[in-house]
């Protein structure tokens, strides 16, 4: 099945995207310089600092890491501005070399070398020029956004032009491709800013927009580059996918097994976008899988009646909170329904002291093949056969396709249609069928 995709923007959308561009500058200007209320730092200069892309590239806040622990930071030159709980900046200061960052009662407490000590709720680094800073011995691209979080620990953000942070993932989710599949590379940089840009508005309020974990995408900074990969970003500069005047929500996954979910399938508690519907994973539907390439197309899991009630006790529980009590035997477990990807919509347990359903995506959280801290089901694309006797279960069998959530592109299906010639307009229009592709920036 081939979708005609609409490259070119129509006017509507190229609208759409000047408006977001003109959101962006809005969100992402600096707030004017203020002090007051905090202990003074040492001051510097009037001289507004101004963060990575604060011209007309939009810039992401990515958290890099949270500890409890000091955290050392390496950095050529740069300069640091110390804000207030509520984002006022309070106070500017120079740093060079290493630096030690370490909680303080109510704040931050900034060590280095010869130099005073400073302190304040909030310390945002702006190294000089491109030099980047290093922080744990990782070094990175762009600015760094220093806060506490809660009582114990400490927040590091990345502050970056998107592009920047693109290089820094596109390695990282979707692997190192080899000379024939550099479509898929491009594919990734437009559906990764895509939703990098979709997080934005989402997040405007919240101290960061994404988390560098697949919670939203793997992200490694320097370290997660490849020269392949930074060109892929490059050439597809600005480029992003934009539905009804937004950048799109590009949900991705490693292998969908052939058809990819709808996203009411897979996550039922999320917003619902029209683009994310399930479809056949191949030329027309009786065709081969663009991803039947994977070693996780195809696979099976098996687990004695005594191992899932060991796994089930504890990630029942994790998964829906307080409703599970304790439980000893598990006497049935049934698929309640299949969406028309063959993905199971929900599964029932039923244990010696109740009834417990779980919805959707959730269902790879519960049946944890091995063990109950060990790695999730691969997916719900699966037919499950249930041995029962003496009122419970004996043992279950899943045989199941594919590993990921299913929704939008599948990316080793991308791979695949970029191997057999396919453009990263026509792959990024079979995973997001609707959807135009802008250059907004
Ligand atoms: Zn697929």
């Amino acid at each position: 099945m081939k979708t005609t995709f609409r490259y070119l923007p129509d006017n509507r959308s190229l609208t759409a995207a000047l408006i977001a561009v003109v959101l962006l500058l809005m969100v992402f200007s600096c707030a004017a310089p203020d002090r007051g209320g905090y202990p003074p730092v040492e001051t510097l200069p009037e001289t507004e600092i101004d963060l990575p892309g604060s011209g007309d590239v939009p810039v992401v806040r990515v958290l890099i890491l949270e500890t409890g622990d000091r955290i050392r930071i390496d950095i050529p030159g740069g300069q640091v501005a110390a804000k207030s709980e509520d984002g006022r900046t309070i106070g500017r200061f120079e740093v060079s070399g290493t630096l030690a960052l370490s909680k303080t009662k109510n704040g931050l407490r900034l060590k280095q070398r010869n130099r005073p000590v400073h302190e304040a709720p909030i310390m945002e680094i702006r190294p000089t020029g491109n030099s980047g800073f290093t922080i744990e011995e990782t070094p990175y691209r762009g600015g760094l956004l220093l806060r506490r979080h809660g009582g114990k620990k400490i927040q590091a953000i990345n502050v970056i032009e998107i592009d920047d942070y693109l290089k820094g993932v596109l390695p990282s989710e979707i692997g190192y491709l080899k000379e024939g599949q550099y479509e898929a590379y491009k594919v990734q940089a437009i559906a990764s800013r895509s939703y990098a840009l979709s997080k934005l508005e989402e997040k405007k309020n919240e101290p960061f927009d994404m988390r560098a974990t697949i919670m939203d995408q793997v992200y490694k900074g320097i370290k997660g580059e490849n020269r392949v990969a930074s060109e892929a970003v490059e050439k597809t500069r600005g480029i992003v996918g934009v539905w009804g005047g937004e950048p799109i929500r590009a949900y991705y996954s490693a292998c969908c097994g052939g058809h990819t979910s709808d996203v009411r399938v897979g996550w039922p508690w999320k917003a619902h976008y029209p683009y994310l519907y399930g479809r056949r994973d191949a030329h027309g539907e009786a065709g081969k899988s663009f991803c039947s390439s994977s070693r996780h197309f195809r696979w099976e899991v098996v687990w004695s009646g005594s191992d899932l009630s060991r796994i089930t006790g504890k990630t029942l529980p994790a998964e829906l909170g307080g409703r599970v009590p304790p439980f000893n035997v598990i006497r049935d477990i049934k698929v309640v329904g299949y969406a028309p990807s063959g993905r199971a919509r929900a599964i029932e347990i039923v244990t010696d002291k109740g009834t417990h359903r779980v919805e959707g995506d959730r269902i790879r959280w519960v049946l944890r093949p091995d063990s109950s801290r060990g790695p999730i089901l691969r997916s719900t694309l699966f037919k499950m056969e249930v041995s029962r006797g003496g009122g419970r279960v004996k043992q279950i069998r899943i045989k199941g396709g594919g590993n990921g959530h299913g929704v939008g592109m599948c990316q080793t299906g991308a791979i695949g249609m970029a191997t057999e010639g396919f453009s990263a307009e026509r792959i990024l229009a079979h995973y997001y069928p609707g959807v135009s592709l802008v250059r907004i920036y």
